[in-house]
């Protein structure tokens, strides 16, 4: 069990997230989703039909690791991919989804290839993100989706949902939301520069990082 006061500053943790998310636009109207693995394995999640910009603490679904609603509002209906990355990903702690303007577009173009949808400009990108996968389109709420982030989230922490929006995972809250909002400007660069000729790092830039900051 979780103790009261661990579990009531996960949910204001939520909140005031959600609130800044929100305020500044990387999330809109209903949109979006963060939930947060407690210490017994089970997740705070934000409930279905709600607004990332007025949360309610008290009512947050509180699930088991099965996805069972233990208290609270109904979650997210797309609470079972939070799962099935909590499942995957042992060492994550938070879930952070969004339909971030430039994340989305990202997710809308046509990827020759979909292992690494966005090029490594810079180094907090390789750093917070590292490779970017497309995980392909499902309609809203097609539970087959969980399958294909299944497969994907195995290896990383954060992918991209076709013409829907990134799925991004961390090791708290605030490392789930930094890793969110690193990979919406990484994102926002991609079409700032549009057809410039850019000097994205290359491999051995890249390794070097990678040993400087193992994650
Ligand atoms: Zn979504």
């Amino acid at each position: 069990m979780t103790a009261p006061h661990e579990i009531n500053a996960a949910r204001e943790l939520i909140a005031r997230t959600g609130e800044t998310l929100y305020n500044r636009q990387l999330a809109h109207g209903s949109a979006g989703n963060l939930s947060i693995r407690l210490d017994d394995g089970t997740l705070l999640l934000t409930p279905t039909n709600s607004s990332l910009g007025y949360l309610d603490p008290a009512r947050l679904s509180h699930l088991a690791s099965d996805g069972r609603l233990l208290d609270g509002d109904p979650p997210s209906k797309e609470a079972f991919f939070h799962l099935a990355v909590y499942d995957e990903r042992p060492t994550a702690q938070a879930v952070v989804h969004l339909h971030s303007t430039h994340c989305v577009a990202v997710s809308c173009l046509c990827h020759e290839t979909t292992d690494d949808v966005l090029p490594p400009l810079t180094a907090y990108h390789v750093m917070r993100v590292g490779r970017l996968p497309l995980v392909p389109y499902f309609r809203p709420g097609d539970q087959a989706l969980a399958g294909a982030v299944r497969k994907v989230a195995k290896d990383h922490h954060a992918m991209l949902l076709a013409n829907h929006g990134p799925i991004v995972a961390g090791k708290s809250l605030r490392d789930a939301a930094w890793t969110y909002e690193e990979l919406e400007e990484t994102a926002k660069l991609f079409f700032l520069l549009g057809d410039r000729k850019t000097s994205p790092l290359d491999a051995a830039q890249i390794a070097e990082i990678n040993r400087a900051f193992p994650s």
